[in-house]
């Protein structure tokens, strides 16, 4: 059987649905997100199972058993959890995957914290997390891991079902070879990438990474350049690799992007902002987003820039996140006092030029947000996709809103056709494309868009599905072309 038929078995951290407890026993509510909108309906088409982690600790043998059991008919598919203990949290996911993992994989080596126990953590679940996928899944399965906090799932698994099919996608980046070196489990990591049949990244440089660190840590494994695809092989294991840029649902962006609800939010939001124009970010509340940058390169373009002044404003959503770590409480600190500053300095009577949300939008008032916005800034230091800017591209149905993109989301390689590119670490370069976004006319803004436009709609979220699961059956069609890394234009000026 091939994975296009094979039965399909989902691995993520999270299942696809929240348990919420309410006075008369267990609720059940869908989770939210882009692999769940992606994922649910392929399992549901073909049967299947997706294993995670419920978000509670909780025990065998309770009533929610059977709440996660009832859906099924419906849903088309079986949800198994796997129960972790207070303790298995704290090491696996807000140690090891959240305290190494994500940043060392931003290259923010200064937020790591190397803890050796968090490792062992680490190593315990993703080995209950294999159990789990042996013990439910059949030899003739295809299963599918998702993302950083599960890497050593095909290994262990491996050791109990040699032959079984099982490929990978990493949502954030791979990091460069001298980022990688610094983890002092780099070697376990790099070998278990290479106990899966198909590896999957964002983008072109990650792939770069990633067979870099493979070409100079294990000289011994062949590389073989396949354009869109690439196969490794390091003794009886042959891994493929490429990239596979995550997408959105395009079509059901677009659809709520025209109906009555968002246009007349759209509308409300207008009248309560008056005439000005709207630059508006969207962001969790990460280190990784850039947003300390961000506020210092509008306030440098309300310096510079004057013109900007009363007819800018920064529309920040902040939407909360990993609320108990210190770091993320450090940082909502320094994102609020630089928001305090900037409307000290620059307000006058009826206009202030920050306006700072700290919760997380219904989607009507985000969508409507999108639709208003003359400019959607994402400024992210290193974002594996950002899914944020291809959620502002498909909800530009009038085709005049302009991208302001981070080099360094992995969505510039596939928008790079349209949107006004910057260095995050550049505060000026940051506030002129401010403002080259501002004078921009509006025959270059909408054929901008457009050909963004044109890009995310092509390569939605069913596309990845469908390009990742033919990758696995080894045919690529020919119109998967390989995609193009972006890289900036550099000018060599010449010296004296
Ligand atoms: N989002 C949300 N609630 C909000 C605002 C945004 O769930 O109040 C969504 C947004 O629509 C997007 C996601 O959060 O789908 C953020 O994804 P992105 O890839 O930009 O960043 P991530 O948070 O995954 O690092």
């Amino acid at each position: 059987m091939s994975p296009l038929t094979q039965r399909l078995v989902v691995v993520s951290n999270r299942l696809p649905i929240v348990l919420e407890k309410k006075s008369h026993g267990w609720g059940l509510k869908p989770g939210a997100g882009g692999l769940v909108s992606a994922l649910a309906p392929v399992l549901s088409h073909r049967g299947g199972l997706w294993i995670g982690w419920p978000g509670l600790p909780l025990e065998r043998g309770g009533a929610w058993e059977g709440v996660l059991a009832e859906g099924y008919r419906e849903r088309g598919y079986e949800l198994v959890p796997v129960l972790l203990s207070e303790d298995e949290v704290k090491g696996f996911y807000e140690g090891f995957a959240n305290a190494i993992l994500w940043p060392l994989f931003h290259d923010l080596l200064g937020q790591c914290n190397f803890d050796p126990s968090f490792w062992y953590a680490y190593l315990k679940v993703n080995e209950k997390f294999a159990d789990c996928v042996i013990h439910h899944g059949r030899d003739e399965d295809f299963i599918w891991v998702q993302d950083y906090q599960l890497i050593h799932v095909a290994e262990y698994a491996r050791r109990q079902r040699e032959s079984a099919r099982i490929g990978f996608f990493l949502h954030i980046p791979f990091p460069p070879l001298d980022i990688l070196l610094k983890l002092p489990w780099r070697g376990q990591i790099l070998q278990a990438f290479l106990a899966y049949d198909l590896l999957g990244f964002q983008t072109p440089r990650d792939t770069r990474n990633f067979l870099t660190c493979i070409a100079s840590l294990l000289p011994e494994a062949e590389i073989h350049d396949g354009g869109a695809i690439t196969e490794v092989r390091l003794g009886s294991r042959s891994v493929r690799v490429g990239a596979f840029p995550i997408g959105i649902d395009f079509q059901s962006y677009e659809d709520a992007a025209r109906s009555e609800d968002v246009t007349r939010r759209r509308v409300e939001l207008r009248e309560r902002m008056g005439p000005r124009q709207l630059i508006v970010g969207v962001d969790r509340l990460d280190y990784t987003k850039g947003l300390v940058e961000r506020l210092k390169a509008f306030r440098n373009a309300l310096q510079r820039h004057k013109e900007l002044r009363e007819q800018a404003i920064l529309f920040q959503v902040v939407v909360p996140s990993r609320e108990g770590v210190p770091e993320y409480q450090s940082l909502k600190a320094d994102i609020e006092r630089l928001v305090g500053e900037i409307n000290g300095e620059f307000s006058t009577a009826g206009w202030v030029p920050v306006h700072y949300h700290y919760k997380s939008l219904a989607r009507r008032d985000l969508l409507a947000l999108y639709r208003l916005a003359r400019v959607c800034f994402v400024t992210s230091i290193k974002d594996g996709m950002n899914l944020v800017a291809k959620e502002f591209c498909a909800v530009q149905v009038d085709g005049c809103g302009v991208l302001v993109l981070s080099e360094f989301a992995g969505a510039a390689a596939q928008l790079q056709v349209g949107a006004l590119l910057v260095n995050p670490h550049d505060i000026e370069g940051m506030a002129d494309a401010l403002k080259a976004a501002f004078d921009m006319d509006e025959d270059e803004r909408r054929a901008r868009m457009e050909r963004m436009r044109e890009v995310v709609r092509e390569q939605d979220i069913f596309w990845w599905v469908d390009y990742y699961l033919q990758a696995a059956l080894g045919t690529v069609p020919d119109d998967f072309r390989a995609m193009k890394e972006y890289l900036p234009p550099i000018m060599i000026e010449e010296y004296l």
